[in-house]
């Protein structure tokens, strides 16, 4: 994976949705490094398969059922865990 040097708009980045992480992220990425490897590499796998290039910059509805679906496990996934590690 390569890091995109386009940071300038504001609009490429979001915050970590992992719970209590303020990490400004790329939107390409769906959460920061440190999160990510916490998602099981079956469930990555699935979310760079769903991944639609482009989608972040069509707005809401860009995105496939199946990627907003797997993020959205991504998401609970971690936090599962951050919860479990008493974060
Ligand atoms: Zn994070």
């Amino acid at each position: 994976m390569t890091v995109s040097s386009n940071v300038q708009s504001t609009r490429q980045v979001h915050q970590c949705p992992a719970n209590g992480c303020d990490a400004i992220i790329n939107k390409k990425f769906l959460m920061c490094f440190t999160h990510w490897r916490m998602v099981p590499r079956a469930l990555q796998l699935r979310v760079y398969a769903t991944y639609r290039r482009g989608q972040e910059n069509q707005g809401i509805g860009a995105a496939s059922d199946e990627y907003v679906e797997a993020m959205a496990e991504a998401i609970r996934i971690v936090n599962e865990q951050i919860r479990a590690a008493g974060a």
